[in-house]
Protein backbone atom coordinates (compact mmCIF):
# COMPACT_ATOMS: atom_id res chain seq x y z
CA UNK A 1 0.00 0.00 0.00
CA UNK A 2 1.54 3.44 -0.76
CA UNK A 3 0.77 6.42 1.40
CA UNK A 4 1.24 9.49 -0.52
CA UNK A 5 1.93 12.51 1.87
CA UNK A 6 0.63 15.71 0.34
CA UNK A 7 0.10 19.63 1.36
CA UNK A 8 -3.25 21.38 1.56
CA UNK A 9 -3.24 23.95 -1.12
CA UNK A 10 -6.07 25.39 -0.61
CA UNK A 11 -9.48 25.99 2.15
CA UNK A 12 -13.01 26.60 0.51
CA UNK A 13 -15.40 27.55 3.19
CA UNK A 14 -18.62 26.00 0.78
CA UNK A 15 -20.96 26.92 4.17
CA UNK A 16 -20.59 28.00 7.54
CA UNK A 17 -20.09 24.23 8.71
CA UNK A 18 -18.73 22.31 5.18
CA UNK A 19 -15.18 23.17 3.73
CA UNK A 20 -13.29 21.88 1.07
CA UNK A 21 -9.71 20.98 1.52
CA UNK A 22 -7.88 21.33 -1.84
CA UNK A 23 -4.69 18.99 -1.78
CA UNK A 24 -1.66 18.85 -4.05
CA UNK A 25 -1.73 16.14 -6.87
CA UNK A 26 1.09 13.85 -6.35
CA UNK A 27 2.67 13.02 -9.76
CA UNK A 28 1.44 9.25 -9.54
CA UNK A 29 -2.04 9.77 -7.91
CA UNK A 30 -4.65 8.76 -10.17
CA UNK A 31 -8.40 8.77 -9.39
CA UNK A 32 -11.89 8.69 -11.36
CA UNK A 33 -15.06 9.88 -10.68
CA UNK A 34 -17.03 8.45 -7.75
CA UNK A 35 -13.82 7.88 -5.75
CA UNK A 36 -13.09 7.82 -2.06
CA UNK A 37 -9.78 7.58 -0.67
CA UNK A 38 -8.48 7.52 3.17
CA UNK A 39 -7.70 10.85 4.54
CA UNK A 40 -4.73 10.57 7.32
CA UNK A 41 -3.68 12.99 9.66
CA UNK A 42 0.29 13.73 10.67
CA UNK A 43 0.72 10.63 13.21
CA UNK A 44 -1.91 8.00 11.99
CA UNK A 45 0.86 5.79 11.25
CA UNK A 46 3.54 6.34 14.10
CA UNK A 47 2.87 3.46 16.60
CA UNK A 48 2.16 -0.55 15.59
CA UNK A 49 -1.15 -0.14 14.43
CA UNK A 50 -2.43 2.42 12.47
CA UNK A 51 -4.25 5.25 14.77
CA UNK A 52 -7.85 4.78 13.50
CA UNK A 53 -8.67 8.06 15.07
CA UNK A 54 -7.04 9.99 12.87
CA UNK A 55 -7.95 8.04 9.88
CA UNK A 56 -11.23 8.59 8.20
CA UNK A 57 -12.79 7.33 4.56
CA UNK A 58 -13.64 10.62 2.22
CA UNK A 59 -15.07 10.80 -1.50
CA UNK A 60 -12.36 13.07 -3.78
CA UNK A 61 -15.24 16.10 -4.87
CA UNK A 62 -13.02 16.46 -8.07
CA UNK A 63 -11.89 15.37 -11.23
CA UNK A 64 -8.61 14.84 -12.68
CA UNK A 65 -8.61 17.50 -14.70
CA UNK A 66 -8.97 20.02 -11.87
CA UNK A 67 -5.63 19.18 -10.58
CA UNK A 68 -6.31 19.24 -7.26
CA UNK A 69 -7.76 16.67 -4.96
CA UNK A 70 -10.62 17.97 -3.62
CA UNK A 71 -11.99 16.59 0.22
CA UNK A 72 -14.93 18.20 1.21
CA UNK A 73 -16.52 17.25 4.94
CA UNK A 74 -18.61 18.87 7.52
CA UNK A 75 -16.93 20.30 10.90
CA UNK A 76 -19.59 20.90 13.53
CA UNK A 77 -18.72 22.71 16.62
CA UNK A 78 -19.04 19.58 18.15
CA UNK A 79 -17.27 17.26 16.43
CA UNK A 80 -14.73 14.27 16.52
CA UNK A 81 -10.71 14.49 17.42
CA UNK A 82 -10.29 13.97 13.84
CA UNK A 83 -12.52 16.88 13.00
CA UNK A 84 -11.04 19.16 15.77
CA UNK A 85 -7.77 18.37 13.91
CA UNK A 86 -8.68 19.21 10.66
CA UNK A 87 -10.21 22.02 11.45
CA UNK A 88 -7.20 23.64 13.04
CA UNK A 89 -4.92 22.73 9.41
CA UNK A 90 -3.72 25.59 7.61
CA UNK A 91 -2.88 25.81 4.19
CA UNK A 92 0.99 24.32 3.62
CA UNK A 93 0.29 21.36 5.94
CA UNK A 94 0.55 17.29 4.86
CA UNK A 95 -2.04 14.93 5.26
CA UNK A 96 -1.62 11.33 3.95
CA UNK A 97 -3.64 10.00 1.23
CA UNK A 98 -4.11 6.07 0.76
CA UNK A 99 -6.22 3.19 -0.46
CA UNK A 100 -8.08 5.39 -3.51
CA UNK A 101 -11.09 3.15 -5.46
CA UNK A 102 -14.30 4.14 -6.96
CA UNK A 103 -17.77 2.26 -6.22
CA UNK A 104 -19.45 4.43 -7.84
CA UNK A 105 -18.53 5.69 -11.85
CA UNK A 106 -20.52 7.04 -14.14
CA UNK A 107 -22.62 4.06 -15.37
CA UNK A 108 -22.76 4.80 -19.23
CA UNK A 109 -25.61 2.37 -20.33
CA UNK A 110 -28.01 4.82 -21.77
CA UNK A 111 -30.16 5.08 -19.12
CA UNK A 112 -31.38 7.68 -16.83
CA UNK A 113 -29.20 8.48 -13.69
CA UNK A 114 -30.45 9.26 -10.64
CA UNK A 115 -28.22 10.50 -7.68
CA UNK A 116 -29.63 10.59 -4.29
CA UNK A 117 -27.68 11.78 -1.45
CA UNK A 118 -27.81 13.62 1.64
CA UNK A 119 -25.75 16.54 3.11
CA UNK A 120 -22.03 16.22 2.11
CA UNK A 121 -23.06 13.26 0.60
CA UNK A 122 -23.63 15.54 -2.96
CA UNK A 123 -19.54 15.74 -2.60
CA UNK A 124 -19.58 12.15 -4.10
CA UNK A 125 -21.48 13.19 -6.97
CA UNK A 126 -19.84 16.64 -7.88
CA UNK A 127 -17.27 14.26 -10.27
CA UNK A 128 -19.37 12.70 -11.68
CA UNK A 129 -21.78 15.54 -13.02
CA UNK A 130 -18.86 16.98 -14.06
CA UNK A 131 -17.87 14.20 -16.16
CA UNK A 132 -21.27 13.91 -18.17
CA UNK A 133 -20.80 18.09 -18.34
CA UNK A 134 -17.80 16.94 -20.24
CA UNK A 135 -19.06 14.03 -22.16
CA UNK A 136 -22.51 12.90 -22.42
CA UNK A 137 -22.17 9.78 -24.26
CA UNK A 138 -24.20 6.85 -23.37
CA UNK A 139 -25.95 8.77 -20.31
CA UNK A 140 -29.75 10.02 -21.47
CA UNK A 141 -29.62 12.45 -18.21
CA UNK A 142 -29.13 13.09 -14.77
CA UNK A 143 -31.20 13.97 -11.81
CA UNK A 144 -30.29 14.82 -8.37
CA UNK A 145 -31.90 15.16 -5.17
CA UNK A 146 -29.99 16.39 -2.16
CA UNK A 147 -31.55 16.66 1.67
CA UNK A 148 -29.54 18.69 3.66
CA UNK A 149 -31.60 20.19 6.76
CA UNK A 150 -29.49 23.02 7.06
CA UNK A 151 -30.39 24.74 4.26
CA UNK A 152 -26.95 25.49 3.24
CA UNK A 153 -27.29 23.50 -0.22
CA UNK A 154 -23.74 22.83 -1.76
CA UNK A 155 -22.06 23.67 -5.07
CA UNK A 156 -24.82 25.08 -6.32
CA UNK A 157 -23.22 26.62 -9.56
CA UNK A 158 -22.75 22.85 -11.01
CA UNK A 159 -26.04 21.77 -9.22
CA UNK A 160 -28.32 23.53 -11.34
CA UNK A 161 -31.03 22.96 -13.46
CA UNK A 162 -29.62 22.75 -17.14
CA UNK A 163 -32.44 21.27 -19.60
CA UNK A 164 -29.75 22.06 -22.49
CA UNK A 165 -27.19 19.64 -20.70
CA UNK A 166 -30.26 17.22 -19.69
CA UNK A 167 -29.53 17.78 -15.76
CA UNK A 168 -31.68 18.47 -13.36
CA UNK A 169 -31.34 19.75 -9.80
CA UNK A 170 -33.33 19.62 -6.77
CA UNK A 171 -32.33 20.43 -3.08
CA UNK A 172 -34.91 20.06 -0.23
CA UNK A 173 -34.64 20.70 3.52
CA UNK A 174 -37.51 17.91 4.89
CA UNK A 175 -37.64 14.13 4.47
CA UNK A 176 -41.13 14.23 3.60
CA UNK A 177 -40.41 16.03 0.80
CA UNK A 178 -37.73 14.15 0.24
CA UNK A 179 -39.08 10.77 -0.17
CA UNK A 180 -42.34 11.91 -1.93
CA UNK A 181 -39.76 12.66 -4.82
CA UNK A 182 -37.81 9.50 -4.31
CA UNK A 183 -41.49 7.96 -5.12
CA UNK A 184 -41.64 10.23 -8.29
CA UNK A 185 -38.36 9.49 -9.77
CA UNK A 186 -38.67 5.39 -8.97
CA UNK A 187 -41.25 5.89 -11.83
CA UNK A 188 -38.72 5.66 -14.25
CA UNK A 189 -38.33 1.04 -13.59
CA UNK A 190 -35.16 1.56 -15.90
CA UNK A 191 -33.45 3.75 -14.14
CA UNK A 192 -29.75 3.77 -12.40
CA UNK A 193 -30.10 4.95 -8.73
CA UNK A 194 -26.81 6.07 -7.38
CA UNK A 195 -27.45 6.70 -2.86
CA UNK A 196 -24.96 8.07 -1.28
CA UNK A 197 -25.04 9.36 2.64
CA UNK A 198 -25.22 7.29 6.23
CA UNK A 199 -26.32 3.52 6.05
CA UNK A 200 -29.74 4.60 7.99
CA UNK A 201 -30.40 7.01 4.72
CA UNK A 202 -29.11 3.98 2.67
CA UNK A 203 -31.69 2.20 4.42
CA UNK A 204 -34.53 4.26 4.08
CA UNK A 205 -33.77 4.91 0.19
CA UNK A 206 -33.51 1.23 -0.84
CA UNK A 207 -36.82 0.13 1.14
CA UNK A 208 -38.97 3.05 -0.47
CA UNK A 209 -36.70 1.93 -4.04
CA UNK A 210 -37.99 -1.55 -3.45
CA UNK A 211 -41.26 -0.66 -2.67
CA UNK A 212 -41.44 1.15 -5.94
CA UNK A 213 -40.22 -2.37 -7.99
CA UNK A 214 -36.85 -1.00 -7.82
CA UNK A 215 -33.93 -3.96 -8.26
CA UNK A 216 -31.06 -4.33 -6.41
CA UNK A 217 -29.01 -4.40 -9.92
CA UNK A 218 -30.26 -0.88 -10.46
CA UNK A 219 -28.60 0.43 -7.14
CA UNK A 220 -24.99 1.87 -6.79
CA UNK A 221 -23.89 2.36 -3.61
CA UNK A 222 -20.35 3.30 -2.51
CA UNK A 223 -19.50 -0.06 -0.82
CA UNK A 224 -17.28 -2.73 -2.02
CA UNK A 225 -19.60 -5.52 -3.70
CA UNK A 226 -19.61 -7.71 -1.06
CA UNK A 227 -19.96 -5.37 1.13
CA UNK A 228 -22.84 -4.27 -0.66
CA UNK A 229 -23.97 -7.96 -1.37
CA UNK A 230 -24.07 -8.49 2.56
CA UNK A 231 -25.85 -4.82 3.22
CA UNK A 232 -28.34 -5.36 1.07
CA UNK A 233 -29.38 -8.99 1.76
CA UNK A 234 -29.68 -7.71 5.57
CA UNK A 235 -32.12 -5.35 4.66
C1 LIG B 1 -16.97 5.55 1.23
C2 LIG B 1 -17.16 6.69 2.19
C3 LIG B 1 -17.02 7.99 1.74
C4 LIG B 1 -17.18 9.07 2.63
N1 LIG B 1 -17.04 10.35 2.15
C5 LIG B 1 -17.17 11.40 3.00
C6 LIG B 1 -16.98 12.74 2.54
O1 LIG B 1 -16.69 13.00 1.36
N2 LIG B 1 -17.13 13.74 3.43
C7 LIG B 1 -17.44 13.50 4.76
O2 LIG B 1 -17.56 14.47 5.52
N3 LIG B 1 -17.63 12.26 5.21
C8 LIG B 1 -17.48 11.20 4.38
N4 LIG B 1 -17.65 9.92 4.85
C9 LIG B 1 -17.95 9.73 6.29
C10 LIG B 1 -16.65 9.94 7.10
O3 LIG B 1 -15.77 8.87 6.93
C11 LIG B 1 -16.95 10.13 8.58
O4 LIG B 1 -17.50 8.96 9.10
C12 LIG B 1 -17.90 11.30 8.85
O5 LIG B 1 -17.44 12.47 8.22
C13 LIG B 1 -18.01 11.53 10.35
O6 LIG B 1 -16.79 11.99 10.82
P1 LIG B 1 -16.34 11.84 12.34
O7 LIG B 1 -16.42 10.42 12.77
O8 LIG B 1 -14.95 12.44 12.44
O9 LIG B 1 -17.41 12.58 13.19
P2 LIG B 1 -17.99 14.08 13.24
O10 LIG B 1 -18.39 14.48 11.86
O11 LIG B 1 -17.09 14.99 13.98
O12 LIG B 1 -19.23 13.80 14.13
C14 LIG B 1 -20.35 13.02 13.71
C15 LIG B 1 -21.56 13.49 14.54
O13 LIG B 1 -21.35 13.30 15.93
C16 LIG B 1 -21.40 14.55 16.63
N5 LIG B 1 -20.27 14.58 17.61
C17 LIG B 1 -19.00 14.19 17.37
N6 LIG B 1 -18.26 14.35 18.48
C18 LIG B 1 -19.06 14.85 19.44
C19 LIG B 1 -18.89 15.21 20.79
N7 LIG B 1 -17.70 15.10 21.38
N8 LIG B 1 -19.96 15.68 21.46
C20 LIG B 1 -21.16 15.79 20.88
N9 LIG B 1 -21.41 15.45 19.58
C21 LIG B 1 -20.38 14.99 18.88
C22 LIG B 1 -21.20 15.63 15.58
O14 LIG B 1 -21.84 16.85 15.93
C23 LIG B 1 -21.82 14.99 14.37
O15 LIG B 1 -23.21 15.21 14.31
C24 LIG B 1 -17.48 8.83 3.99
C25 LIG B 1 -17.63 7.51 4.45
C26 LIG B 1 -17.48 6.47 3.56
C27 LIG B 1 -17.63 5.06 4.08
Amino acid sequence: MHIYWTKINKIIEETPEVKTYMLECPEDFTWEEGSHTHLALEGFNAGDKPNRSLIRHMSISTLPQENSIGITTRIKEQCSEFKTILRNLEIGNEVALFKTHSNVPLKREDKNVYLLSSGVGLATFRPLVLDYFERADNVKQIHSLNIDSSRDFLFTTIFETASDKKFTSQFVDNRKDYYEEVKKLAADKDGIFYIVGSDEFLVQNIEVLREQGIKFEQLMLDKHEKFKTDFLASI
